[in-house]
């Protein structure tokens, strides 16, 4: 389809119709989608194809988290009555060599992707002069819109030593697998790496600032996974700070003060204290782009900035920091700027897992968010051992949560921590922003046997 008459009229003045900054995950999406539509366009990217969900986020990271799932697996083998011909090991160097050949294969098909489309990629820092100029390494580019996405990136807490400590960037990386590690941080980040890393078979301590875990996630979710963290072996240390890290040149070993004169020693500090918008050194409020507080794009429903001209989608904004967000958020652009313009993004009901083992899967509201917002609610909630542990010998239990609007008898939340609730909650989702009601679920028929199949058979309400 050919760019709509607004764009098209005045394109022809400038090199490009859209020029989009920042290959991730919003970035190639919008780019891929308007010259699919027709659109000339441009896109510059300063490091590797695919963003952070492909370079150092989502894909290695659920690469990592299936590697240590494997631990769980031979651990379980027994009880079904295999015998391992010796005791499996562990090898980090393969384990990052393929994925390293994994990820060079898809930064290739990215690539291939933006060529399809007809997109100029250009390689380097790309810099904001004005509302329709976008200066890369030197040499200046015209387009009619700009796009801003260029996610994030993690931040580090002020204290002495932070810098010896590494981000979630370096640690699909680090040269010697972390035998002692301590990771700072509650949040999405925090837990699946300690979870991964616990399952690798590293001794792993979680400082948690709160009394609590993922701060925004219902309660007893929070709970119910801290209990699991806990037994696969993650030394969870809750209203816990690091105070200091210092390195003893000999050895290299860390060492991590806590308040109370309490010392950890450890191979590597994981900071996962949170991530930052990029839009430093851009060039982006010079042009007279506003930026937030915390340095994020401010936008509007249709993601334009206070430059018309300019938008922004993904981490750059922070609304919700997930990469199907920003590909949602770069096709509403993409429809505003060369499609009919009806596309809109709403946020509610998104679903979201956390790679935890096991995994955390939650969509809409918490209990207590429900309450605030529907006033009386039900709350149907099971908590049972799944079939697989019936032999594995392992302890691991299943938790799941329904929140039903009490007025309409819609689900407004469901949230499960056990094996698999990312897959679990994903169709879960699609009925929930149907509207379903618990009526509904009730009369879904289960898959049997399953985890699953208890969200449509739980009847009575444990609170409410
Ligand atoms: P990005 O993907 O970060 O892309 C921005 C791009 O812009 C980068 O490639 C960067 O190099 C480039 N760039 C920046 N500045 C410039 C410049 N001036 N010039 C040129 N290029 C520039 N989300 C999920 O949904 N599921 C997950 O399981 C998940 N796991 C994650 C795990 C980790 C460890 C992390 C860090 C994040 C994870 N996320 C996950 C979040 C997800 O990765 C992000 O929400 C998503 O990548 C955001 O996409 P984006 O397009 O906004 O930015
Ligand atoms: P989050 O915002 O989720 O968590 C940051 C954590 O760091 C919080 O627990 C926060 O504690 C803690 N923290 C902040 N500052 C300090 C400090 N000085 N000392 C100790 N703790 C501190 O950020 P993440 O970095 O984990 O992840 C960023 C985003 O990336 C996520 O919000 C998510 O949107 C996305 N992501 C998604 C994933 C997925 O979909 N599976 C996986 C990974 C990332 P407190 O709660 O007390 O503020």
């Amino acid at each position: 389809m050919p760019p709509s008459s607004s764009s098209s009229s005045s394109s022809s003045s400038f090199d490009f119709d859209l020029f989009v900054i920042g290959g991730g995950s919003g970035g190639v999406r919008a780019a891929r989608m308007a010259g699919q539509r027709g659109a000339r366009v441009a896109l510059a990217e300063c490091a590797a194809l695919g963003g952070t969900c492909v370079n150092v986020g989502c894909i290695p990271k659920k690469l990592y988290s299936y590697a240590a799932g494997y631990a769980e697996a031979f651990e379980e083998a027994p009880g079904y009555g295999w015998t391992l011909p010796e005791a499996p090991r562990f090898d980090w160097g393969v384990l990052k060599a393929n994925r390293a050949k994994e990820i060079a294969r898809l930064n290739r098909v990215y690539q291939g992707l933006l060529d399809g489309a007809g997109v100029t990629l250009l390689q380097g820092w790309a810099q904001l002069v004005d509302g329709h100029t976008v200066e890369v390494d030197g040499r200046r580019h015209t387009a009619e819109h700009i796009l801003v996405a260029t996610g994030g990136m993690p931040v580090l807490p002020e204290l002495p030593g932070a810098g010896l400590g590494v981000v979630s960037d370096a640690v699909f990386d680090l040269p010697a697998f972390p035998q002692r590690l301590v990771v700072v941080g509650a949040g999405y980040i925090a837990c699946e790496f300690a979870s991964i890393f616990r399952g690798l078979g590293a001794q792993v301590t979680q400082l948690v600032r709160r009394a609590h875990l993922l701060d925004a996630f219902d309660e007893d979710v929070r709970e119910f996974l801290a209990r699991e963290m806990g037994k696969a072996g993650i030394d969870l240390r809750m209203n816990t700070q690091a105070e200091t890290i210092t390195r003893d040149e000999t050895t290299g070993r860390l060492s991590v003060s806590l308040a109370r004169g309490q010392v950890l020693e450890a191979d590597t500090v994981l900071f996962a204290t949170g991530r930052r918008p990029n839009t430093e050194g851009m060039g982006l409020e010079a042009a007279g782009v506003k930026l937030d507080a915390r340095g994020a794009v401010v936008v509007d429903g249709e993601y334009r900035s206070s430059v018309p001209s300019v938008f922004a989608v993904g981490d750059v904004c922070t609304r919700l920091q997930l990469t199907p967000v920003a590909l949602a958020e770069a096709m509403v652009v993409v429809d505003g700027l060369f499609g009919d313009g009806r596309r809109r993004m709403d946020y509610d009901f998104v679903p979201t897992a956390v790679f935890t083992h096991p995994n955390v899967g939650t969509c809409g509201y918490t209990e207590a968010a429900a309450r605030a917002k529907f006033g009386e609610v039900r709350i149907f909630a099971t908590d049972f051992k799944p079939l697989r542990h019936t032999l594995s010998g392992r302890e691991e239990r299943t938790f799941m949560k329904l929140v039903v609007d009490a007025k309409s008898d819609r689900v407004v939340g469901l949230h499960m921590v056990g094996s698999e609730a990312g897959e679990i909650v994903q169709g879960f989702a699609v009925a929930m922003r149907a509207g379903a009601t618990k009526a509904q679920f009730d009369t879904t028929i289960g898959i049997h046997p399953t985890a699953a199949e208890e969200f449509v058979t739980m009847r009575e309400p444990t609170v409410g």
